[in-house]
């Protein structure tokens, strides 16, 4: 009997591949998870249940005809701003309930040729901006770890049907940290990628120049795998690069880690720290060496980020006028009062702060006081990222600077929830990649490790996590509540 708890997609794709699952029982494994553990966490926006199962027949019927996939049979929970052909994306918002895209993003396009199976849309904060989940119109998830915590965002959806075994694998989004802060709440591995090796055709945008997809699993190998799938070229994404991603394990020896004392600063919770400290020295254990150094601009990445993200949503969330996108528009209404009764009436406030905060940050007057500022300092920052990793393999830090959180602790302040990404905003800045890889648990709560690279070296990035999975066995850790 198989084992969801234990089980990666790699497993999954092999069984299913000689034949000793099927694709429909994997699905039906899944389902009956999703089944009795979403109603306590609401991981799911919504569960494909039909679409899944037809998708498993035909996955089952091609493979006694001889097709053969990476991911043959692998159940995929998708964020809900990644379009889905025929499964409603609604990017957790009242303004796009009933949308159900014509079109598959490019990456879940590659998943399904490699025989994946969508099985649901997970839950996020609204349009991604946010830092919990709980800023969904379909209500908070809960962190499976501790029910009355939160996931972590945007992407909590994502990190928290992963981590409860409702899916063996994910997709997020990660603009300033979406997929590594939910990753770290819920113990389990993020990755973003480069900015421009995964497609972003059909990721509903919130901020471009800073937003990739990523994958979301228990395994570090499951991790490569995805990457492997959803990575490269696409005719529909102009910002790609030329990449092929490619990894081997061969360890750790030699590999150099920056250690920057900004990131390290009494602002960081000392457990968090602690865990952090502790995957540093296992990596030195195993052949790694450490330097502390200082990435001084990193101070200002924050205010950089936010001024970035949110003039480029003021003009990305333009679209939703009720004529283009959103819900439908009262024609009997001059259009000014029907353009914004439908954005009033669709949006959510923190929406609607960026959409206003952003607007001003570009306005004549205080486009070069703000947007152009952050953009110069935007260029420094990675300027000084880059100088650091010439001399280093890869930049180690916390993932965020605090573990898991209550439920409603800091949604009265907007500013607080912007501090859980001071620490992963400086990589969507530069666009390097960067990882949430498993460091502990603190007080029962998951804590991240992050871990930035040079451009298109993913490679050392899942280097350094499978080392760290070796030796923890991280991705053995499953909340209480996925084991009833
Ligand atoms: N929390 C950050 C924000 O609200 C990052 C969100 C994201 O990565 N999508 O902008």
């Amino acid at each position: 009997m198989v084992n969801p708890l234990t089980l990666t997609a790699k497993e999954i794709a092999q069984q299913v591949s000689s034949g000793s699952l099927s694709a429909l029982d994997v699905v039906e494994l899944y389902l009956d998870r999703i089944r009795r553990l979403n109603p306590k966490i609401n991981a799911f926006i919504t569960v494909a249940e039909e679409q899944a199962r037809r998708a498993a027949e035909e996955v089952d019927k091609a493979v006694k005809k001889g097709f053969r996939g990476r991911l043959l049979g692998v159940p995929i929970a998708v964020k809900d701003v990644i379009s889905t052909k025929g499964i409603e994306t609604t990017c957790a918002s009242k303004i796009l309930r009933g949308y159900v895209p014509p079109y598959d993003a490019t990456v879940v396009k590659r998943l399904k040729a490699e025989g994946a199976i969508v099985i649901g849309k997970t839950n996020m904060d609204e349009f991604a901006m946010g830092s919990s989940t709980e800023l969904s119109a379909y209500g908070p998830t809960r962190n499976p770890w501790s029910l009355d915590r939160v996931t972590g965002g945007s992407s909590g959806g994502s990190g928290a049907a992963t981590s409860a075994r409702m899916a063996p694998t994910s997709l997020g989004s990660d603009t300033g940290g979406s997929v590594r802060c939910p990753a770290s709440f819920c113990g389990i591995v993020g990755l973003k990628p480069t900015y421009g090796v995964v497609s972003r055709y059909g990721l509903i945008s919130y901020a471009c120049s800073l937003e990739q997809i990523g994958p979301m699993t228990v395994d570090v190998e499951d991790c490569a795998l995805l990457m492997e799938v959803i990575s490269g070229r696409d005719g529909f994404d102009s910002t790609l690069i030329d990449y092929e991603f490619r990894w081997s394990y061969e360890g750790v020896k030699g590999l150099r880690i920056a250690v920057p004392k900004e990131f390290f600063s009494e602002g960081t919770d000392e457990r968090v720290l602690e865990s952090v400290w502790r995957v540093i020295k296992l990596l030195e254990s195993n052949g790694a060496v450490y330097e502390e150094v200082s990435l001084p601009l990193s101070r200002y990445a924050l205010a950089a980020y936010y001024i970035i993200a949110m003039s480029e949503a003021s003009s990305n969330l333009a679209r939703y006028d009720g004529i283009r996108y959103g819900m439908p528009y009262d024609p009997s209404l001059p259009w000014h009062e029907a353009f914004s009764k439908v954005r009033g009436e669709g949006f959510g406030l923190e929406v609607k702060r960026r959409i206003i905060l952003g607007t001003f940050a570009l306005s004549a007057g205080y486009y070069g006081r703000y947007y152009l500022k952050a953009l110069k300092l935007r260029a420094m920052i990675r300027d000084q990222v880059l100088s650091l990793l010439k001399r280093f393999d890869v930049i180690a830090t916390p993932t965020t600077p605090f573990p898991p959180f209550k439920l409603g602790e800091k949604i009265e302040d907007p500013l607080s929830l912007y501090m859980a990404d001071i620490d992963t905003v400086v990589a969507n800045l530069a666009g390097v990649p960067a990882i949430s890889i498993p460091a502990g648990l603190v007080d029962g709560l998951p804590v991240g490790a992050q871990f930035m690279a040079n451009y298109c070296r993913e490679d050392v990035l899942l280097t350094v996590a499978k080392c760290v999975q070796d030796e923890t066995h991280f991705d053995k850790l499953v909340p209480g509540v996925a084991k009833a």
